[in-house]
């Protein structure tokens, strides 16, 4: 790796996962030794190789932010990779790549941006982390997002609804996951049935309890979600809007409808003839 690191200087990205031990000089997270049978340790190969690099990539939540080894009481001192650069004064940029895991797209897209365009390519938000992964608002595109501005709240795990009541920290977590999903595109955490518990924020995990329910700051809906007082307007619509309103449910019926067999046919596989489908 040294080696490496010798013939490519400022021209690679080192990657770095995990919160590194600083407690006994890095002896907690020891990973080798020299000839001479010294230890090498997290901490001094981070500190030896980050200074040649072009940029420092911290993957996952305990290397961007510390996360669960930084927890007190632990006794081995780690920090995050952009605290141990701090500590060493090495200046080298410090991309942070959070999540608990990270997604793998947040990773490649990430390198891949930095080696197309440069660290200056990647849009990076006040922690670290590139905004075209971490933009998003996990409460803006939550698959229940419609449930919590209607007020619909599931009381109990495995309740349909809005997770807000069982701890959910979607309004104060920024992640594409809704849009990404995972597990190439099958789900993710809300839509298994689990709140979100904040994994790619700074005070992930301990800052605020898992399953503490939290005050959403002051959210304005998105366009595409009415807001909760429009379930009262609907009472007092006109007879001539109602019309208008049936016309438009009965489109929207019949592109249902359409959806559906389309739906179906794609779902015929095995087991599934395509005329029992289209029925
Ligand atoms: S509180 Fe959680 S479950 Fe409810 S809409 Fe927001 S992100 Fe989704």
């Amino acid at each position: 790796m040294r080696g490496v690191v010798a013939e490519n200087r400022g021209a690679f990205v080192l990657l770095v996962d995990g919160a590194t031990a600083t407690a006994a000089d890095g002896f907690y997270c020891s990973i080798g030794e020299t000839e001479a049978g010294e230890p090498i340790t997290g901490y001094s190969l981070i500190r030896d190789l980050a200074g040649d690099a072009a940029a420092v990539l911290a993957i996952g939540t305990c290397s961007s932010f510390g996360g669960i080894p930084a927890a007190s009481p632990n006794p081995t001192g780690c920090v995050s990779v952009g605290a141990l650069l701090g500590r060493e004064g090495i200046p080298t940029p410090v991309v942070s790549i959070p999540g608990c895991p990270p997604h793998p797209d947040w990773i490649v897209g990430t390198v891949a941006t930095v080696l197309l365009g440069g660290v200056e390519a990647l849009n990076l938000d006040e922690h670290g982390r590139p905004a075209a992964f971490f933009g998003p608002l996990i409460h803006d595109n939550c698959t229940y997002r419609g449930h919590y501005d209607r007020g619909d709240f599931a009381e109990h795990f495995g309740d349909h609804g809005c997770l807000l009541k069982l701890g959910c920290k979607g309004p104060v977590t920024n992640a594409d996951c809704p849009l990404r999903k995972w597990n190439n595109g099958t789900s993710w955490c809300i839509e298994a049935g689990h709140p979100c518990i904040g994994c790619t924020e700074p005070d992930f995990p301990y800052e605020t309890s898992l399953f503490e329910v939290i005050t959403p700051a002051e959210l304005t809906p998105p366009a595409v979600y009415p807001p909760a007082s429009a379930q009262s307007v609907a009472k007092e619509i006109s007879p001539g809007t109602a019309a208008v309103v049936g016309g438009a449910v009965g489109a929207v019926a019949v592109g249902a409808a359409v959806g559906a067999a389309k739906l179906a046919k794609s779902a015929s596989g095995p087991g599934v003839p395509l005329e029992e489908a289209e029925d």
